[in-house]
């Protein structure tokens, strides 16, 4: 397959330089990541591929009287950024979410709800957080009928600000079934009639429920993401953002095959703009439709890839959720727990290698990673290297996060990749010397030693959990310490932080381009800035290889550029 995408790329670079460009940069600092020709000034393009990469001068012999010419003004260019693990819904509904903070009365939240269900389909929830009562005059909850008088159709979910409580109108109690006869469940209560709030219609029954949920009662609402935001509307405001930011690529961790027929539907249509490598959570029906069709590679000119399943192994380090190999440090009844069981996780694995399907697992304890490096090891154990489809599966541990030191060379000796979140350590780390004691910080985040050991590390930033920003990501990387606003005061223990574990600039700047190509399959058509490659770039304010550290985090993308199509141009 390599071997055939190699020839391919040698036929088609000579076609491609004897015709005009449609694209030429010039006056540009271009970080190739080509060993062969690591810094250009300028790139002409044919279409969605590169077809050459040099001097401004040289670059002349492409501009035909329809090439669109950009004169880069010395900005630096680099090959399109890629973030190797990004939940891209869950970023669209933080965008898309409704927010009440600030919210100073009654009447104020009314007409902020008034104003989102009038651009809200019919049915749609209207899902908000963020009001306190506290400074209204009265200070007493919302209820159901104040919000039935702006929202009588669409169900409404909105928030407490402290999370301990969530106000619901009549429809969305009507889809949950709740009625005057519901008890309370355990840990949360239903406000009932005048309980807690203003004024109620006559003739209401004392128990009727009045909208206000208490704590665990929230769980009686069935609201799950998807219903609460269009994923249409989703999908189009997590791309809005990924370009603007740089982000030319987007792996996808985890999903069903509602979002691959929301990609393919909004792509066919030729609105979303970023490339998606997206993966299918297992194991489970969905996981197993993979398998048996088979991977699906570059639909929609190499936008959008479904080869990989996703699965979850253990939880988070914060709510101790994340198994480890001895109980935690701050609370020794726990040492947290597998979230997923051997026998349904081993034939979905060995079934997987036959078929060409990558596996991607998130582990964060040592022992979770452990487990991972294990079960992956007894499949390929199990299927030989002649049984799979492709004898390179290159599967990957997502987060690889707490690992023992002496598990960190399997990584390398079994070829799974290592898929990290850079900016996960330089907010864990305020926190982790608490929950696993410095001592098991020797194998945490463990980027340089990993990357000595010959892997590479797909780097990302698992937003919606982090903000999502390459620079972030990359600041993250090489400085391995809090961003620059949060560095005052700050404990830098580097017996807990690690100050050796940081990666060099090319290091990073591989993480977030050639590395996640490479953990995609896609490191012969993308992840270097080299003639024959798709073209994709992020051109940015500063010379990330050079500036201060400090500096990183200001860095501003200028323009995203994929598949030869300019698709954000800051104004
Ligand atoms: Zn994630």
């Amino acid at each position: 397959m390599r071997r055939i995408l190699a020839l391919l790329a040698l036929f088609s670079v000579p076609a491609l330089a004897q015709q005009p460009a449609t694209l030429v940069l010039k006056n540009a600092n271009v970080y190739t990541l080509d060993d062969k020709q690591p810094h250009a000034e300028a790139v002409a393009v044919v279409g969605e591929r590169i077809a050459f990469v040099g001097s401004n001068a040289d670059v002349q012999r492409y501009v035909g009287p329809q090439t669109k010419v950009l004169d880069l003004n010395g900005a630096t260019v680099v090959p399109g950024f890629t973030d190797a693990h990004y939940h891209f819904m869950g970023v669209g509904q933080r965008e898309l979410s409704f927010n009440l903070e600030g919210t100073k009365s009654l009447d104020e939240l009314l007409s902020k709800v008034k104003e989102r269900v009038a651009q809200a389909k019919p049915g749609e929830w209207v899902v908000g957080r963020g009001w306190i009562e506290t400074f209204w005059k009265p200070p007493v909850f919302p209820s159901r009928w104040d919000l039935d008088k702006v929202s009588p159709n669409n169900p409404v979910l909105l928030g407490r600000s402290d999370g301990h409580g969530a106000v619901v109108n009549s429809a969305a109690l009507k889809l949950a079934g709740i009625t005057s006869a519901t008890a309370d469940p355990f840990g949360g209560k239903l406000l009932r009639a005048k309980e807690g709030v203003g004024d109620v219609p006559a003739g209401v029954a004392v128990n009727e429920p009045n909208g206000m949920l208490l704590d665990r009662a929230r769980g009686l609402i069935r609201v799950s993401d998807d219903m609460a935001v269009d994923p249409e509307k989703a999908a189009l405001a997590a791309d809005a953002r990924s370009i603007m930011l740089g982000w030319c690529e987007v792996q996808d961790p985890g999903g069903s095959w509602r979002d691959v027929e929301v990609y393919r539907k909004l792509y066919g249509e030729g609105k979303l703009k970023v490339r998606i490598y997206k993966a299918i959570s297992g194991p489970g029906a969905e996981a197993d439709r993979l398998i048996q069709q088979g991977a699906s590679v570059g639909e929609f000119g190499h936008r959008l890839t479904v080869r990989s399943i996703k699965v979850v192994s253990d939880g988070a380090l914060g709510s101790r959720g994340a198994a480890l190999l001895a109980p935690y440090s701050d609370n020794p009844q726990t040492s947290g727990f597998l979230t997923v069981k051997e026998e349904a996780l081993r034939p979905m694995l060995m079934a997987a290698l036959k078929n060409g399907i990558q596996v991607e697992t998130h582990a964060i304890g040592d022992k979770a990673n452990r487990f991972v490096l294990d079960e992956y090891a007894r499949a390929m154990a199990a299927v030989p290297s002649g049984e799979r489809k492709i004898k390179e599966p290159r599967w990957r541990d997502e987060h690889s996060q707490i690992v023992s030191p002496q598990d960190l060379p399997r990584f390398k000796k079994l070829g799974v990749i290592p898929s990290m979140q850079p900016s996960h350590a330089i907010g864990d780390l305020f926190f982790v010397p608490s929950r696993i004691g410095a001592q098991r910080t020797k194998g945490a985040y463990a980027w340089h030693t990993l990357i000595q050991d010959g892997n590479v590390i797909a780097g990302g930033s698992d937003a919606p959990v982090e903000r999502g920003e390459p620079m972030i990501e990359y600041y993250a990387a090489v400085a391995r310490k809090p961003l620059p606003e949060r560095l005052a005061g700050a404990n830098l223990d580097p017996a807990v932080w690690h100050p050796e574990q940081a990666m060099t600039r090319e290091q990073a700047l591989k993480a977030l381009t050639l590395w996640p190509a490479y953990a995609a399959f896609e490191e012969d058509i993308k992840g270097t800035t080299a003639a024959g490659k798709l073209a994709d770039f992020s051109a940015l304010s500063a010379d990330i290889t050079k500036i201060p550290e400090a500096e990183i985090p200001k860095t501003r993308n200028l323009m995203t550029i994929v598949g030869g199509e300019v698709v954000f141009q800051e104004k």
